[in-house]
């Protein structure tokens, strides 16, 4: 058992995954190093959400929590 990633929820690494997925927009390939996913949290729900800064294409994914924690 290693002492390492204390307190990292499921959560936090599924927005650490979105973050760097973040960088390289999908429509133009341009490469965000400075971008990073707005979140907003609605009950059940986080919404991550992406502006291009190259093209202005928008990006939206949704989380449903409870969905697969494992956390805790
Ligand atoms: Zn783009």
């Amino acid at each position: 058992m290693s002492m390492d990633g204390r307190g990292t929820s499921a959560l936090d690494r599924l927005r650490a995954r979105y973050d760097q997925e973040a960088r390289v927009c999908p429509e133009c390939g341009f490469e965000d190093e400075a971008g990073s996913w707005r979140v907003q949290t609605t009950g059940s729900r986080v919404y991550y959400r992406h502006l291009c800064p190259s093209c202005g294409s928008r990006s939206t994914r949704v989380l449903r929590l409870g969905g697969s924690r494992d956390d805790e």
